[in-house]
């Protein structure tokens, strides 16, 4: 689609224009203009999607040039930059690439004089081998203007309103043909075109109404203004999760001025759902990362999040008049928290307010510090933070402290977190089961812990604010009047789904939900209702029902084989929501069922490669292949099968039964036949918990797993690989 703009500019403003940019824009030299090349810093190969071997660790490129008597621009395009690339002209350092993995243009400041005609050097370095680093660099330009003025010969205006034609806040992204972010400069939402006063790319922006980065503009009031170099472009106008994204081709000559106006689809009915971020941090209060507190506002709301927790490390930040001053306080309801950062584990706490205590983040173990959040009476939820990282030398579920597969501790830590984070879309891992897994193993062995979707974003655009997300069981007619008690309530019973380009959803028989418990009467089968929703820019591929922390039933779903709506009635008080939807209805037969159990839906499909929500590469990948991936699981729906009214996890059923099996002297070895007799007859997350428990008096575990048989063997393999796998981990203090 051609995009035929309008010129608007004013016969004043045109003759200053003409008056002060004598000099025309163009590239003077070109650097590799056909081919991008590969740089690795550090030691080891970081992906697989680069080549084996890797010559270049650094560039280094000779050219001639004429001397500039002004500040010239020195443009470079890059790819999978994590770590700090120095980029120097003649040995003077003029900046740095841009720390983002996505593909995007960065433009650099050529002071003036600095180029020669003899012979010139630009080279590109990063600043240490310490890590590995896969990089790629190319289509190097030198333009002889400033970067300010090659991006502003051209101004183009979105305006994002919903299908009631009310502006609303958004994310705007600009990409060139090749899908390439490109350098923008901003101006003024209030800016008419003859006022428009460019500002430089690396200034963060000062107005509130906008948060603005390579190639993505947020806007607070539904208004993104920005200049452009004249060229050809891909424009995509979103709003986070929930919505559609539309897309403009815009083409646009020198001087002119476009505007066009986008209206977004609600796609996902989230009704009754509070969109909630538990972890969002700015550079203000963090002191990394690259979003200031005013800029986080406007990305909140462009992203569509409801329920914002401020947590920022080891303070506790009110975001209200930061809200009022950008202007977007109707979209959100602010809550004060704080990342509690130790040297034993991260955890998000809140609600707490700006001017309580903080918990000391130096108490020695976790009773102290526990004892420390919860002193402040307030505070109802602890939140354990990307558990399978390494901080400070410490990994909260490495196998030397923890066996994810029954959920024990094996250090004794007072473990009083009440939720943890099976997404952290800041910080993915490799393998997206991995800490749901942990997590199964938790409440298998008995706790009360809420699944979380997060951010952690500390930036605009490298990461995305409320991309990984919970969705909690509240009204949420009013997103800037959440009612947080009703919320936190819901959040501690596990009402909750864990989002990540995803939401699914579970019912039993018709009248229970996540976090809930049904009661399942004598003689009544176990019916699920699985319902899984997404805009029509993501996919979901395979749905899975786990029972008790195991795999039961799995549905592959063909893409793109539920168009929008098939399936499903709208809602009639929303009906403009037209969500893609698969649903599946199971039945668990009543004879299958002994003892209680619990159910969490799982939908998983690929990542989003698209610059409007990339998916982002592991933070602390595991391997160096990676398949990027959406995913989302429910909060616990807990069943009452023994009819006692009451849930009664794996580990509660396992201490009856080593209660049975443990004479009075708790240091004698175990009957191993009575052992095995009993574990012949218990599912898988029943026997690992008796195991568990059991470990320290089981030194024979190869004859007793010869005395069992099929699936009981099997399960008690499971159990000795993962316990020998810890052993292994403290033997050789592997963190
Ligand atoms: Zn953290
Ligand atoms: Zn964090």
């Amino acid at each position: 689609m051609l995009f035929v703009s309008k010129t608007v500019m004013s016969f004043t403003f045109l003759v200053i224009l003409l008056a002060s940019n004598t000099i025309r824009a163009e590239v003077v030299n070109k650097i590799l203009p056909e081919q991008l090349v590969s740089l690795r810093s550090g030691g080891g190969r970081e992906w697989s999607e680069f080549p084996e071997n890797i010559e270049l660790a650094q560039f280094e490129h000779r050219f001639d040039s004429e001397t500039n008597a002004n500040p010239w621009t020195l443009s470079i395009r890059q790819q999978d930059v994590k770590e700090i690339w120095n980029v120097s002209i003649n040995g003077k350092s003029i900046g740095r690439l841009t720390r983002d993995e996505n593909d995007l243009r960065c433009d650099f400041e050529i002071p003036a004089e600095l180029l020669n005609t003899s012979e010139n050097k630009l080279e590109i370095r990063c600043s240490s081998d310490k890590n590995s680093d896969d990089i790629r660099i190319g289509e190097i330009e030198i333009h002889n203007v400033a970067p300010t003025r090659l991006r502003s010969g051209s101004t183009i205006e979105i305006v994002i309103h919903d299908v009631n034609q009310h502006p609303i806040p958004g994310r705007v992204t600009i990409v060139d043909l090749q899908g390439t972010l490109i350098p923008i400069n901003i101006a003024s939402a209030n800016a008419t075109p003859s006022t428009l006063k460019p500002s430089n790319q690396n200034t963060r922006t000062q107005n509130n109404a906008f948060a603005k980065r390579h190639g993505v503009v947020y806007t607070a009031n539904g208004r993104a203004i920005f200049g452009v170099q004249p060229g050809t472009y891909r424009i995509y106008a979103g709003r986070g999760f929930e919505y559609s994204v539309e897309t403009l081709d815009v083409q646009i000559a020198q001087g002119q001025y476009a505007k066009r106006t986008v209206n977004l689809q609600r796609q996902v009915d989230t009704k009754g759902w509070v969109a909630c971020d538990t972890h969002v941090h700015t550079v203000t209060h963090s002191g990394h990362g690259d979003c200031t507190i005013a800029e986080r506002m406007v990305t909140i709301a462009g992203e569509g999040i409801e329920l914002p927790i401020a947590t920022d490390h080891n303070t506790q930040i009110d975001y209200t008049t930061p809200a009022r001053l950008a202007g977007v306080n109707q979209w959100f309801t602010p809550v004060v928290g704080n990342e509690v950062t130790t040297q034993r584990g991260h955890f998000n706490i809140f609600p707490t307010s700006s001017d309580s205590q903080r918990p000391n983040h130096q108490a020695p173990d976790w009773s102290e510090l526990f004892d420390s959040i919860f002193e402040n009476q307030t505070v109802k939820i602890a939140i354990l933070n990307h558990a399978r990282d390494l901080h400070s030398s410490f990994r909260p579920f490495s196998p030397r402290h923890h066996i994810s597969l029954t959920g024990t501790n094996l250090d004794d830590f007072d473990r009083r977190f009440n939720a943890m984070e099976l997404i952290n879309s800041g910080a993915v891992q490799t393998t997206p089961m991995q800490l749901f897994g942990d997590w199964c193993g938790l409440i298998n062995n008995g706790m009360q812990v809420t699944p979380v979707g997060s951010s952690d974003s500390h930036d605009v655009t490298r990461y995305i604010v409320g991309q990984g997300r919970t969705y909690i069981a509240c009204d949420d007619s009013q997103p800037n009047q959440i009612p947080v008690n009703a919320a936190v309530t819901a959040f501690l019973q596990g009402q909750v789904v864990v989002s990540y380009g995803l939401f699914a959803n579970l019912r039993a028989n018709q009248q229970a939900g996540p976090g809930d418990l049904l009661e399942l009467g004598e003689n009544e089968p176990l019916k699920v209702d699985a319902e899984v929703r997404h805009p029509d820019w993501t996919e979901v591929t395979s749905i899975e029902l786990w029972v008790n922390g195991e795999p039961r039933i799995s549905q592959k779903i063909d893409p793109g084989s539920h168009p929008l709506n098939a399936d499903s009635t709208p809602t009639p008080s929303d009906s403009e929501v037209k969500s893609h939807r698969v649903q599946f209805s199971w039945e668990i037969p009543r004879e299958e069922l002994s003892s209680d159990v619990w159910l969490s839906l799982v939908a998983r499909g690929p990542g989003v490669r698209q610059p409007y929500w990339p998916t982002a590469k592991p933070y602390q990948p595991d391997s160096i292949d990676f398949s990027p991936y959406v995913f989302s699981s429910t909060g616990p729906l807990r069943v009452d099968v023994d009819g006692d009214g009451a849930f009664s996890s794996a580990a509660d059923y396992a201490s009856q039964i080593v209660d049975q099996l443990s004479s009075a002297d708790d240091n004698s070895p175990i009957n191993l036949q009575l052992l095995a007799d009993e574990l012949q007859e218990l599912e898988p997350a029943i026997s690992h918990q008796v195991l568990a428990m059991l470990r320290p008096n089981i030194d024979q575990m190869p004859q007793l797993i010869e005395r069992l048989e099929h699936e009981s063997q099997t399960n008690a393999r499971r159990f000795e690989q993962a316990w020998l796998t810890s052993l292994r981990a403290q033997l050789e203090r592997i963190e």
